[in-house]
């Protein structure tokens, strides 16, 4: 699944490619698109803004209607020219948003809804700004707030929340315990207030750190891009500890630990010496 980073920098791409434009066609396979589109034509309207929020991207148009996107495993934004061969069969093709310059296509995309301002403030499952790691507006106290209404789960799994905080992925949720020195099976109610501030704060550090520019016109995809969330140039050492269970400890040298974890079954790293249960106890891995 991509990560919020993943879909901030297409956000941003498509951002780049679309906001201020006019549109000049509008395509999708979706019928509740094609009849949003024929009563309110998007033809004739520019984009006001894209976003992202977590996992889902905004499509805001200057009608007030509002398109949300969420990418799951198979969707993806493409950014083409126009007539420049497509990297997707066209039976892939969901939405197409053209302007003169640019026509973006969404392949695949799973889920896709075309809402008013009010539904919009309404929708349940996409996050509001101030939750959202990468928003200017990310609001630390109120994702404090949320993270302590979890006591009695894992930090682990809380970090995974994306109605706590949208925008953390399952590397970064490894990595963000690491730094802060938290195991990641800790409860939540365990913590000192210094703890969680410094969950909310490093999560977006590191999140942030991740979002590099993207050239503006070309074709945005998922093949992974490399994480950074040391400071090592090395691409082989670019994580503390996702992905590297029984290899040594970047600060430590001691083993690396690897477990399934929290009731999506996610897999977990740590380390037992850098990040110790608050009680003395030890999580096998
Ligand atoms: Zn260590």
């Amino acid at each position: 699944m991509p990560e919020g980073d993943t879909i901030f920098r297409t956000a941003r791409a498509l951002g780049r490619a679309l906001t201020g434009k006019l549109i000049t066609g509008f395509r999708s396979t979706y019928p509740l698109l094609t009849r949003f589109n024929d009563d309110t034509p998007l033809m004739g309207q520019t984009v006001e803004q894209v976003e992202s929020r977590g996992k889902w991207l905004l499509i805001h148009f200057s009608g007030g209607g509002t398109l949300a996107t969420h990418m799951l495993m198979s969707g993806s934004w493409h950014i083409y020219r126009p007539r420049e061969r497509w990297q997707q069969p066209r039976m892939n093709m969901r939405i197409v948003i053209e302007n003169s310059e640019y026509c973006a296509v969404g392949f695949r995309v799973p889920v896709a809804k075309m809402l008013k301002p009010q539904e919009l403030a309404r929708a349940t499952g996409i996050p509001p700004p101030a939750i959202d790691v990468l928003s200017e507006q990310f609001d630390w106290a109120e994702v404090s707030r949320r993270l302590l209404a979890c006591a009695d789960e894992q930090v682990a799994d809380v970090l995974l929340h994306q109605e706590v905080m949208a925008g953390v992925g399952n590397v970064f949720k490894s990595e963000v315990c690491f730094v802060t020195g938290i195991n990641p099976f800790s409860k939540v109610a365990s913590l000192e207030r210094s703890q969680v501030t410094a969950l909310v704060v490093e999560s977006q550090r590191l999140v942030a750190a991740n979002v590099l520019e993207d050239s503006g016109d070309t074709i945005v995809t998922y093949s992974g891009r490399r994480r950074r969330t040391t400071h090592e140039s090395d691409p082989g050492a670019s994580l503390w500890v996702y992905g590297r269970d029984g290899e040594p400890c970047r600060r430590c040298g001691e083993r690396v630990h690897r477990r399934i974890q929290g009731p999506d079954a996610r897999v977990t790293f740590w380390c037992q010496r850098c990040q110790p249960m608050s009680d003395g106890s030890i999580v096998d891995g």
